[in-house]
């Protein structure tokens, strides 16, 4: 028989003032309602991580009309939304009712700018699902029973009638998410057909309060994003019917400009326009190829047998480019093995910012030519494969820049900002070109090389630590904690939310028990993780059914497996 709530609250009145562990017995599940409280984990002391619960709701009862989920894009929304007032719901409680410690905690974690699939909320064909954690109050090391009857006995189902009854929601709020999901969604789908790698509508609000707040700039200083006429292309989407905005070509994009113009601001929005944002954001509709990868110089990083010729030959003290490993790379290896690993996964479009790039792998000036001719310079610099890229690999580049003028010959559209006002200065740029030649001998022979796929090693993983069979975790967007190591994720720019690290965490080692197989590639492998996560869903990572996990790309993925310092490899 199904216990009830009524039948956990008289447990915890009866464990009241009992030590700690007595709270174990209280895993389980509980009906009320019409829905069902689990307890999945019990946590073992007041300090320890929180208790894991979830509501379920059947989704007949919830009452969401089927045009709120009957589309994958609404369907992420809706529990993207569902997640955003459960999580505000949560913190007006805990806010409440807090003690001391993580005694008395209610919570889930509040999303972000980005509308991102959330284990933290499920639905499926039968049932609405919020996962969440809760800190068992104590007093000392002793239960608190009447507290914990009242969060588990009242404020629970008050959450379920907070964030997950339909009639209950602001339904012009959820289908503004709705829609600004869809929409995002189908313009991103529409790039391709148009020949373009990225769109940013007329009136988009780019700049976000500081570096370490994404949300949009309140201030009547903002100027609004506005297409010069050239680059203009009206899109029509299935909410916001026409829209104009500028469209970016496939090919070489340079975004040039004066310091403080706007051009890096740009080009976040670009990196993070792989992502659907919420209304409001300013960023609604501005999307990227979704395989966009930004591309940075990252001294300190270790490589891994990663074929770097198309950009370094001739390494001195022997080693090999063909397989480039080392526990140190400089500022322009780095960024060579950052960009060929991008390639190695499918990136179609790369984003660099000189802000954050090496000048050396980047351009190899006359004077520089001369003075240090090709046998004594390792480096084939960017500005010579830039083009075998577009043409030969189809692989697109968008480059903020404002020291170089040499780019300008290999450059398809050239945007020049002004106080933040984008200008389409192509053909101005192409006839200083054609004036003031830069001197330069062309640096890359032949066409683009193939580089050499590399197949990871299962061994060379260890989730272990101490006594811990598993042990893996997220260190804010900065690391993933997998076994001993630290994987530094500092330099990888398209991780947006805590969760999205987690997640990659465990995906490293579902691709270690799954798919290393010693066949199978990198790009094989996390190809793998991506289709079993697209199958199952989150939870394919974890047995443990917890709201940590936020999806991913292959190419965040790909980058910590590329950063883990005990990864081996052999080349095919
Ligand atoms: P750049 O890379 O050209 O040096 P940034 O993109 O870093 O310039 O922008 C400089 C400053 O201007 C930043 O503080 C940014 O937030 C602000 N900014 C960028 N775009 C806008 C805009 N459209 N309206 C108002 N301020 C902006
Ligand atoms: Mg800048």
């Amino acid at each position: 028989m199904l216990l009830t709530l009524t039948d956990l609250q008289r447990q915890l009145h009866q464990i009241d003032g009992k030590s700690y562990p007595a709270y174990k017995d209280i895993r389980g599940r509980y009906g009320f309602e019409d829905a069902t409280l689990f307890i999945d984990h019990v946590q073992g002391d007041p300090f320890a991580a929180p208790s894991r619960l979830r509501v379920r709701l059947p989704l007949a009862k919830a009452g969401f009309p089927p045009e709120t989920y009957h589309q994958r894009s609404r369907l992420i929304a809706l529990c993207d939304f569902l997640a955003r007032r459960f999580a505000g719901a949560c913190q007006a409680i805990s806010d409440r009712s807090r003690g001391s410690g993580k005694s008395g905690l209610i919570a889930m974690d509040r999303p972000g700018q980005e509308i991102l699939e959330r284990s933290a909320i499920i639905i499926t064909t039968e049932f609405v699902e919020a996962r969440f954690v809760m800190g068992l109050p104590a007093r000392g090391r002793r239960v608190l029973g009447r507290q914990a009857a009242g969060l588990l006995g009242e404020n629970v189902p008050q959450l379920v009638e907070a964030a997950l009854r339909y009639t209950r929601l602001d339904q012009p709020q959820l289908n503004a998410h709705l829609n600004a999901a869809e929409d995002a969604d189908a313009l991103r789908a529409q790039l391709a057909d148009l020949g373009l790698i990225a769109f940013v509508a007329d009136g988009s609000r780019l700049p976000r309060r500081s570096g370490v707040d994404d949300r949009p700039l309140h201030s009547d200083q903002v100027v609004p994003f506005r297409t010069p006429d050239s680059l203009k292309v009206e899109v029509t989407l299935p909410h916001a019917g026409r829209v104009s905005g500028l469209g970016l070509p496939r090919g070489v994009t340079l975004i040039v400009g004066g310091g403080y113009h706007g051009k890096s601001t740009l080009l976040a929005a670009l990196e993070v326009g792989v992502y659907n944002h919420i209304p409001g954001d300013g960023r609604e509709l501005v999307v990227t190829d979704p395989t966009a990868v930004k591309i940075r110089a990252e001294d300190g990083r270790r490589v891994e047998g990663v074929d770097i010729r198309p950009f370094i030959n001739n390494l001195p003290n022997h080693s090999s480019a063909a397989a480039f490993r080392t526990e140190n790379a400089s500022g322009s290896t780095s960024q060579a093995a950052n960009i060929i690993e991008a390639l190695e996964v499918g990136a179609k479009l790369l984003l660099l910012d000189e802000d954050t790039c090496a000048t050396n792998l980047m351009i190899r000036d006359a004077r520089m030519q001369a003075l240090v001719e090709k046998p004594g310079e390792p480096i084939t610099p960017f500005i010579d494969r830039v083009r075998q890229l577009a043409d030969e690999r189809a692989v697109s580049t968008v480059l903020v820049l404002g020291g170089s003028g040499d780019y300008f010959d290999v450059a398809d559209t050239i945007i020049r900002m002004d106080s933040y006002v984008p200008y389409d200065v192509t053909a101005a740029a192409k006839v200083i070109a054609a004036q003031q030649p830069t001197g330069r001998q062309a640096e890359a022979d032949g066409s683009w090389p193939a580089s050499t796929p590399r197949i990871p090693l299962a061994r060379s993983l260890d989730p272990s630590k101490g006594r811990r069979e598993v042990n893996i975790k997220g260190r804010a967007l900065r690391a993933v904690l997998f076994g001993a190591e630290e994987i530094d994720m500092t330099a990888v720019a398209q991780l947006v939310d805590e969760g999205q690290v987690r997640a990659i965490g465990q995906a490293l080692n579902l691709a270690r028990q799954r798919f290393m197989d010693g066949q199978r590639d990198v790009a094989g492998v996390i190809e793998a993780v991506i289709a079993e996560v697209d199958r199952h869903g989150l939870d394919a990572l974890d047995r443990r059914l917890t709201g940590d996990y936020v999806a991913f790309r292959a190419y965040e993925l790909a980058a910590a497996l590329n950063r883990l310092r005990s990864l081996e490899v052999r080349q095919s």
